[in-house]
C-alpha cells in the first residue's frame, strides 16, 4: 500500500461556527467553507495547513457518528486520515492482513474523496481514515 501523506486531522466540534474561530482567526488558517455529507450526518469545514488540512466535523443529527463520539469522549481529535494512491488496493491489502475494517469498500466523503475507515480496535485506539482524491 502506498501512503502519500497525512491528508487531514478530523476534529469533532459541537459547532463549526463557534469552533472555527480558533483555527481561522487565532491561527490564521484559510477557511474554505463548509460541506454537508448527509450520508454520514456531518457538516465538514476544511482549513489547509501546508500539504495537509484540519477538518472540523459537526454532526447534523443527534444520532450521527460525530455526535456519538462527542457524547462519549467530548470534543477533540476524532480521526487521522492518510491519503493513499489506490484505496481499493489498500483495503484489499488490509483485509488480507486481517485488519478489522469499518468500511469494506470506499464511500463518498467531503470534497469528492473516496474514503474508508479502519476499526479503532485494529489500530490501538485511533480511528484511521484512508482517502483517495
Ligand atoms: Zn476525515
Amino acid at each position: 500500500m502506498e501512503i502519500l501523506k497525512i491528508d487531514h486531522l478530523g476534529i469533532a466540534v459541537n459547532s463549526i461556527d463557534d469552533g472555527k474561530n480558533f483555527w481561522s482567526d487565532v491561527l490564521g488558517l484559510g477557511f474554505e467553507g463548509t460541506e454537508t455529507v448527509e450520508a454520514q450526518k456531518v457538516t465538514t469545514a476544511f482549513f489547509p495547513v501546508g500539504e495537509s488540512e484540519v477538518e472540523l466535523l459537526e454532526s447534523t443529527s443527534p444520532d450521527g457518528p460525530v455526535a456519538k463520539y462527542i457524547e462519549k469522549r467530548g470534543q477533540g481529535i476524532q480521526h487521522v486520515a492518510f491519503r493513499v494512491a489506490d484505496i481499493e488496493a489498500a483495503l484489499a491489502e488490509l483485509k488480507e492482513k486481517g485488519v478489522r475494517l469499518i468500511d469494506e469498500s470506499p464511500r463518498h466523503g467531503a470534497g469528492g474523496a473516496k474514503i474508508a475507515f479502519l476499526h479503532p480496535k485494529a489500530t490501538g485506539g485511533v480511528l484511521v481514515e484512508l482517502c483517495e482524491r
